[in-house]
């Protein structure tokens, strides 16, 4: 493949979503800009969100749809608003699990002083892993007064996150990457994710790597963001984290994304659908831009991302502003037209206080970058069950006792927790119990392993006695080591 950043004359066909409320507005904007600037694009134009939801499909895209995304591997879209109701499901959450974009690249950049903000040095990038966990989309009501919502992290999810991170680091100049996690409290989760990060990590020798935990990052995140550099970190730390940092460079309205797979990658501006500004021509369209100019670096057209990006810097510097960065800097307050014609005047400019960019064409290596190789598997052991109760008959003590009036065949019960705190044997009568209850039971003889049908016998021997269960985690080592988590107090 051409991986020089000259001109290739063929179009690269694309996929194009204009969006709901701003976004026609913004998203016809930035391809008057590619235009302009000589994108080698072929927009093939889709129809998803708002219309699509309300016209019966519940996942607010059709087939037809799908099939365009697939076949173009390319999307630039628009923002798009999710008709309130429990009917619908999020269509950003359904392409981004669907197409496997397993990767949010949110660049976080101040524009001081031409845009106000509190920190003017603030120049980073945050890795979202966007996948799995709390996303996983997994909850149960499991008791009348428990519900339960399942983290999921996985090892390729993590190995493909931190490679990505690192890869990013690596072929944009930058020196840092900090893994945010809080394995303290998540050791098995949040612990697989720092581990990978470690053993991935020892790959790139040349790039500085930190830990935060997650509270005090993200503190440290709102106080000095230019300490850091690129910031890789799980679905929801990335989620929450990545709107405050587009927020502190000054307005939600400048930052760009991109969510990218092996297979497809999607492009688009980090802000809502922003219906309060819809059709008053004067929305911000550089998020979108800026999640163009990705999209064109990933197509391999280098070149005129350059041009674009120097253009619109080119446009900030002048003081030329849409109404929401209006500030003492401003020179001229313009709509979203004027704004897109002053960044076409533009192309072939500097900008003279901005440093300007440079782009380069990505590597096959930049594109593909998960190459995910599954290891043997490991020796694994069934040595317990934990069985969860809905119960309120009984106190912790009473429920041993129940629990231990039936025949246990080959397990023996050796805890009970409440919300995770072990309150038998041993408990304390302060602690607060609900009516979901974590029994966790293994081999009577200590550390022995037991077989599936041991815990099929002890389910039948509780519920003869019409102890509720409501769920089953099977207890296990892999070549050793404990697949699960002490309770608190254990
Ligand atoms: P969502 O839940 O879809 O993210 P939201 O309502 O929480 O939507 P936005 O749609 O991002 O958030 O809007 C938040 C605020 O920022 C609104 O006041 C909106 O007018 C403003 N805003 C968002 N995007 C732009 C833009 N491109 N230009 C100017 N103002 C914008």
């Amino acid at each position: 493949m051409n991986t020089s950043t000259q001109h290739n004359p063929v179009k690269v066909p694309i996929t194009v979503a204009l969006g709901d409320g701003i976004g026609p507005e913004i998203t016809t904007a930035t391809l008057k800009i590619l235009e302009a600037a000589g994108a080698r694009i072929e927009p093939e134009f889709i129809e998803i969100g708002e219309q699509v939801y309300l016209a019966g499909h519940s996942s607010g895209i059709a087939t037809e749809a799908w099939d365009s995304l697939r076949r173009t591997k390319v999307f630039l879209k628009g923002p798009i608003t999710t008709p309130s109701g429990s009917g619908y499901k999020s269509l950003n959450v359904t392409i981004r699990k669907t197409l496997g974009l397993y990767a949010n690249v949110r660049p976080s950049i101040s524009y001081a002083p031409f845009v106000k903000t509190l920190h003017p040095k603030m120049d980073l990038v945050i890795v979202r892993e966007n996948e799995e966990d709390l996303y996983a989309g997994i909850e149960h009501r499991q008791t009348d007064e428990v519900y339960q919502c399942l983290k999921l992290i996985t090892r390729p999810g993590c190995e493909k996150i931190v490679r990505y991170a690192f890869e990013y680091a690596r072929s944009h100049g930058r020196k840092k990457v900090t893994c945010m996690v809080k394995d303290n409290i998540m050791k098995m989760t949040d612990g697989l994710f720092y581990k990978v990060f470690q053993e991935i990590g020892a790959e790139y020798p040349d790039i500085e790597q930190e830990r935060f935990i997650i509270d005090i990052g993200s503190a440290k995140l709102a106080t000095q963001p230019e300490r850091f550099d690129v910031i890789v970190t799980p679905n929801l730390y990335g989620d929450v984290i990545s709107d405050i940092a587009a927020e502190m460079t000054g307005s939600v309205g400048l930052a760009g994304s991109a969510n990218v797979g092996d297979h497809v990658a999607m492009f688009e501006a980090i802000h809502g659908s922003a219906p309060d500004i819809a059709g008053q021509g004067i929305a911000n369209p550089s998020g979108i831009l800026l999640g163009a100019v990705m999209m064109l670096i990933h197509i391999r057209q280098a070149d005129v991302a350059e041009r674009i990006h120097n253009a619109w810097l080119a446009t900030l510097e002048d003081g030329i502003h849409t109404v929401d960065l209006q500030s003492e800097q401003t020179v001229k307050t313009v709509s979203t037209s004027a704004f897109t014609d002053a960044v076409i005047e533009r192309l072939g400019q500097l900008p003279k206080t901005f440093k300007p960019v440079s782009y380069q064409n990505p590597t096959d290596q930049e594109i593909t970058r998960s190459n995910y190789v599954r290891a043997k598997p490991s020796n694994k052991q069934l040595v317990g069950v934990d069985i969860f109760l809905h119960e309120t008959r009984f106190n912790p003590d009473q429920l041993a006792e129940q629990l231990q009036s039936v025949d246990l065949g080959n397990l023996s019960l050796k805890m009970i927790t409440n919300r995770g705190v072990k309150v038998w044997p041993e408990g304390f009568p302060e602690t607060f119990c609900t009516d979901h209850w974590r029994c966790r039971f293994m081999a009577a003889d200590s550390e022995s392993s037991i077989k599936q049908s041991d815990i099929v016998y002890l389910m039948s021997t509780l519920t003869e006695k019409k102890i509720d269960i409501i769920k089953t985690e099977n207890l296990c080592t892999f070549d050793g080591e404990r697949g699960f988590a002490l309770g608190q107090g254990q």
